[in-house]
């Protein structure tokens, strides 16, 4: 009996062990099973992608920015080519993420090696022991999901103020933008850009750029290309509700915000009348989950999607956004150190393009001016921000425009001749009305 029940015992231990190391064994092979699934044809259509890519990137490779993007759920991953205007042993960059997402550099380099860099607010300093014009830079932004200008919310991407860009220099000193809650801390020169994004081929990318797509087995690389662009603003999803209507020349996309239509070509038709050409090809209206009732970048904006309900307000809103194009975007502008020009000129304008004279109580008041020294950080409250940088400001325009009489445009369409496509200061303004 005793020996029978050993052998009882001994068979099932046996069998126990057995039934254990048949469940590790598959779950390991189910787990390798997983981590290889991918088919050869998945790896031809990888190594396509790169040659091709490298391809691509080998001849267009003298632009201002040169980026490779790809996305990993919610990290954009970006290998991205700096080509500044001068060469230098150090040399400055601003990292525009860092205000609305975290982002981390990996690496610096250049052809001849690796660059030490540090990063001081969101200026970026690189430095090597040779004078350097072009360097390479990978990094990683992490996006959040929530209401941001720069977030992956609702399986889109809406990626805008995210590359890495080279310093803005106002008379040989380096202007140095910080985060800010408040406003729009950026600050460009007008730059050429050569952008690669490799995505999955059921998303659509949208940009103000020249478009070429190519699928490779599950994956979609578009090709971006664009000139004179101060930021470049990409919203990347699945074919969403899209409307194209050609205006002026102009193809304007409107991502589910066709019902601004008539108030994006009444801005339009009034900045090129009293301003001047709007200068590419296309423009782009999105509605967007952000906490800002607005925001411009170049040939897009975003108007909040909290805003669609009040039609009085989203027309003014529309106005005031796409009349950015001409100040900030074509015109730029100092967003860091003289936020109110833009801001004011722009609230102050948007009060026109329906023709007759503004007569809100805003413009009867006496504007403080003491927006007029105020950089954005000198700013304590949003309250304070939009009461100065925008009321006031709007006031003081709007003075200036009754003094000039019919002149004022013709001060408007000087500016734009002479400072498209470069940086129009508070004390060049002042110089050009001092003419009028
Ligand atoms: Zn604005």
């Amino acid at each position: 009996m005793k020996k029978r029940l050993l052998v009882a015992v001994v068979t099932i231990i046996i069998f126990e062990l057995t039934a254990v190391a048949g469940v590790f064994l598959y779950m390991l092979f189910s787990s390798q099973n997983t981590s290889f699934n991918i088919s050869n044809a998945d790896i031809k259509a990888s190594e396509d992608i790169d040659k091709f890519k490298k391809s691509k990137l080998n001849v267009n490779n003298s632009h201002d920015i040169v980026a490779d993007i790809q996305f990993s759920k919610n990290i954009v991953s970006i290998t991205q080519t700096i080509n500044f205007d001068k060469a230098s042993k150090t040399l400055y960059a601003y990292v525009n993420s860092d205000n609305t997402a975290e982002t981390s550099i990996k690496k610096v380099s250049s052809s001849t090696g690796d660059l030490s860099f540090s990063k001081k607010g969101s200026v970026l300093e690189i430095s090597g022991s040779r004078v350097e014009s072009s360097i390479t830079v990978e990094y990683d932004i992490t996006l959040g999901s929530g209401r941001s200008t720069l977030t992956h919310m609702n399986n889109r991407y809406y990626l805008t103020n995210f590359l890495i860009t080279p310093g803005v220099y106002k008379k040989d000193v380096l202007i140095r933008p910080y985060k800010s809650t408040l406003g729009d801390p950026y600050i460009y020169n007008s730059m050429s850009y050569y952008i690669i994004i490799k995505a999955d081929k059921s998303l659509d990318v949208f940009a103000p750029a020249q478009k070429e797509e190519h699928i490779f087995g599950a994956n979609k690389i578009t090709i971006l290309e664009a000139a004179n662009m101060r930021d470049f603003p990409i919203v990347i999803a699945e074919s969403s509700s899209v409307s194209k209507i050609s205006h002026e020349g102009i193809d304007i996309f409107y991502i589910n915000s066709s019902e601004t239509a008539g108030y994006v070509k009444k801005a339009i038709d009034f900045a090129q009348k009293n301003i001047g050409k709007y200068p590419y090809p296309s423009f782009f209206v999105v509605k967007a989950p952000i906490t800002q009732n607005g925001m411009e970048f170049s040939g897009m904006i975003f108007l909040s999607d909290m805003c669609f309900g009040n039609k009085d307000y989203l027309k003014t809103l529309t106005y005031h956004e796409v009349l950015h194009q001409w100040f900030y975007g074509i015109i730029g502008t100092d967003q860091i150190n003289e936020p109110f020009l833009d801001e004011g000129l722009v609230t102050y304008l948007s009060e026109l393009p329906d023709g007759g004279h503004p007569s809100k109580p805003l413009f009867s008041g006496i504007s403080s001016r003491k927006f007029l020294s105020r950089a954005l950080s000198d700013y304590s409250s949003r309250e304070e921000y939009y009461r100065l940088a925008y009321n006031d400001s709007a006031l003081y325009f709007y003075n200036i425009h009754k003094k000039l009489g019919n002149n004022f445009y013709k001060l408007l369409n000087k500016i734009y001749e002479d400072k498209k496509f470069k940086m129009l200061y508070f004390e060049d303004f002042l110089s050009y009305a001092s003419n009028y």
